[in-house]
C-alpha cells in the first residue's frame, strides 16, 4: 500500500500540473458517477492528508465539492502528456487538460464528498509529518493507551500517513520495541519519532523509494544504497541484523507483517 509519501507526491505532481486550470474529467469504467458534475471545471488545487487525497472543485452549485481518492492496496495513477492512452482496464478516473492527463486505476474510494465529509475525515485523523502538523495529537491519543506501540503507530488516527514500512523501521531507528504500551513509551521518545518521520518521509517523495539505513550502518557505506540495505527490517525476516547481526524477525500486527531486532528493540 502506498504510504504518506507517495500521496504527497501524486499530490505535488497533480497541483503543478492541474491547479487552476478548466480540466475534462470522465470515467470509463463507469464506477465514478459524479464525473460529469466536475467535467469542464476548475481544480482549485489538490491536498494530501495521511493516505487521503483531496481534488478541491471550489462550488459547484451552491455547495463546495472534494473528490475524495484512497488508493488502498491497489490503486494506482499514470501520468504524461498527449496523446492520451486509450481507455485501457478498470479505469475508475481520467483527469486533462490540452497539455497533461492522468488516469487512476483500483482506488479503494474515488467518490465527491462536500466540505463537511473532508473535515469530518481531518479530524479524524492524526498529525501527518509531510503537512508539518505539530505532533501534540498524536502524544495524547498515544498515551492514553495500553495497545502496543507497533499496532498504534499503524492507527491513522494516531499518525496520518505511516504504513508497514515506515512503522517498522521508525521503531527500529528509536531502538523501541514494538511491543511496549503505548501508555508505557516516554514521551521523548514519541517525540523523536515523529521527528524523525518528519526528517525521513519527504526523502522517499522524489524518487518513490523509501530509504531508512544511515549510510553508516550500510555493509556497503559509500554510494547509493543496494535495495537489500535500504531497511533496517523491513523484509528482512532471517537476515542479520545491519547494527548487532542478530537475525531480524516477523510476526503479524495490524494484520500486516511487523518486522523488528530482537536484541536492538528488546523489550
Ligand atoms: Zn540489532
Amino acid at each position: 500500500m502506498p504510504e504518506g509519501n507517495e500521496l504527497h507526491r501524486w499530490a505535488n505532481l497533480h497541483n503543478e500540473v492541474f491547479a487552476g486550470k478548466k480540466v475534462r474529467v470522465d470515467s470509463p469504467q463507469g464506477r465514478f458517477t459524479d464525473a460529469p458534475l466536475l467535467d469542464g471545471r476548475t481544480l482549485v488545487k489538490v491536498t494530501a492528508v495521511g493516505k487521503h487525497l483531496g481534488y478541491d472543485f471550489g462550488k459547484i452549485e451552491g455547495e463546495q465539492r472534494i473528490l475524495h481518492v484512497h488508493m488502498g492496496l491497489y490503486g494506482d495513477f499514470s501520468e504524461g502528456h498527449p496523446p492520451m492512452p486509450e481507455p485501457r482496464g478498470a479505469l475508475r478516473l481520467r483527469i486533462w487538460t490540452k497539455t497533461d492527463w492522468l488516469e487512476l486505476r483500483g482506488p479503494t474510494d474515488c467518490s465527491l464528498w462536500n466540505a463537511e465529509k473532508w473535515q469530518t475525515l481531518l479530524d479524524r485523523l492524526g498529525p501527518d509529518p509531510l503537512n508539518h502538523d505539530k505532533p501534540g495529537p498524536m502524544l495524547e491519543r498515544i498515551a492514553t493507551r495500553k495497545t502496543d506501540i507497533g499496532q498504534l503507530l499503524m492507527d491513522q488516527s494516531i499518525l496520518a500517513g505511516v504504513g508497514n514500512i515506515y512503522r517498522a523501521e521508525l521503531l527500529f531507528r528509536a531502538r523501541l520495541s514494538p511491543f511496549k504500551p503505548g501508555n508505557e513509551v516516554p514521551q521523548k521518545t514519541l517525540e523523536a519519532i515523529y521527528k524523525d518521520a518528519v526528517k525521513l518521509m519527504p526523502d522517499a517523495m522524489v524518487d518513490r523509494r523509501i530509504v531508512t539505513t544511515k549510510a553508516k550502518d550500510r555493509p556497503h557505506k559509500t554510494g547509493e544504497a543496494l535495495n537489500e540495505e535500504a531497511h533496517y527490517v523491513y523484509r528482512r525476516t532471517g537476515r542479520p541484523c545491519f547494527i548487532c547481526g542478530t537475525a531480524i524477525k516477523t510476526k503479524i500486527v495490524a494484520s500486516r507483517n511487523l518486522f523488528w531486532c530482537p536484541t536492538c528493540q528488546a523489550e
